[in-house]
């Protein structure tokens, strides 16, 4: 999973041209080396999880920034009950990302303390961290190598069964069977180019063959046509269910049952509560319900137009 993360943190130049394209191994493998400063303790245990059960999640008081001067996460701190879903929505730039990259322990943070199932993520092993985690990342980097293989990557030893079992789940299947090559078809740089939708699929695809015991979705905000996206919506929803899940949220709509939603702004997090609490406040969260509803209406008013044209 590090390395298919890796570049959406280290941005720049390098991950510009890697979104472009799809990102070939050699860059991933550069990539990693720029991270050598997280470092596991030494004698660490790994991540102790009860078997089959989803643990909580805890940031306390968390303070992070990237870059010494900007301070980009300020005393954040909430808990995501074992089993349930809390989602992060806000502004771009307001620091949703962020959280997973700090979960998933790409970055170490200045103050607080990250906990899953009681465990500082700091005290435990990266790679046992990683293995308990599974991220649908905002942008897909694929491996040059087969479609298959970039979604049997989600675990190691899988069998072709496997593979399509979750292909379907993903709504990928057909796809990948329309191709001359099927699953066999090479993608990557040299190979074919995924949209951003299919991309998005084949790591939802990946992510269920790794069944974690946490789900980050980092939602796309244009990947996805509407209607794929109700249907991989419902399809994640089945994913994450009793499972401790993570979801960055930019349709709102895609969020109402949440146990948990938190608005971030600038950093912080303003409001906190369920879909119904927060309309009820009246604040940050309703406003921006009100205008993405007022947008699906003029969206829909568009798409009406389109299809008469
Ligand atoms: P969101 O996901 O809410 O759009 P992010 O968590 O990606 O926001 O980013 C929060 C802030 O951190 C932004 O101001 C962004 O520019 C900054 N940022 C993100 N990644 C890096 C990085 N690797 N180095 C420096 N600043 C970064
Ligand atoms: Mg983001």
């Amino acid at each position: 999973m590090i390395q298919l993360y890796i570049p959406l943190n280290f941005l720049g130049v390098l991950y510009r041209e890697i979104k472009q394209s799809l990102a070939d191994m050699e860059k991933l493998f550069n990539l990693m080396d720029q991270n050598k400063e997280i470092a596991d303790k030494e004698q660490a245990p790994a991540l102790a999880l009860a078997d089959h059960a989803s643990p909580d999640v805890v940031f306390q008081r968390v303070n992070f920034s990237y870059e010494e001067k900007r301070q980009i996460l300020f005393d954040v701190d909430f808990k995501i009950v074992a089993g349930t879903t809390t989602a992060v929505v806000g502004h771009s730039g307001s620091g949703k990302s962020t959280l997973s990259r700090l979960l998933f322990r790409f970055y170490d943070i200045q103050s607080g303390a990250i906990q899953i199932a009681g465990q500082n993520i700091m005290d435990i092993t990266q790679h046992s961290l990683r293995q308990a985690i599974g991220i649908v990342p905002q942008d897909t980097v694929l491996f040059n190598d087969t479609i298959g293989y970039n979604i049997a990557y989600g675990k190691p030893g899988a069998t072709q069964e496997d593979v399509i079992e979750v292909a379907k789940a993903a709504y990928i299947h057909d796809f990948i069977q329309s191709l001359p090559d099927g699953y066999d078809t090479m993608v990557g740089e040299r190979g074919l180019k995924l949209s951003g939708g299919e991309k998005q699929r084949v790591a939802i695809a990946r992510t269920l063959l790794k069944n974690p015991a946490i789900m980050i979705f980092d939602e796309a905000t244009s990947a996805l046509d509407s209607k794929s996206e109700q249907m991989i919506q419902a399809q994640l929803k089945q994913i994450a269910k009793s499972r401790t899940s993570l979801v960055i949220a930019h349709r709102l709509s895609t969020i109402v049952d949440a146990q948990q939603i938190l608005v971030m702004d600038k950093g912080r997090i303003i409001e906190r509560g369920t879909h119904l609490e927060l309309m009820a406040l009246a604040g940050a969260y309703a406003q921006m319900w009100e205008r993405q509803q007022h947008n699906n209406a003029v969206t829909s008013e568009l798409d009406v137009i389109e299809a008469a044209h």
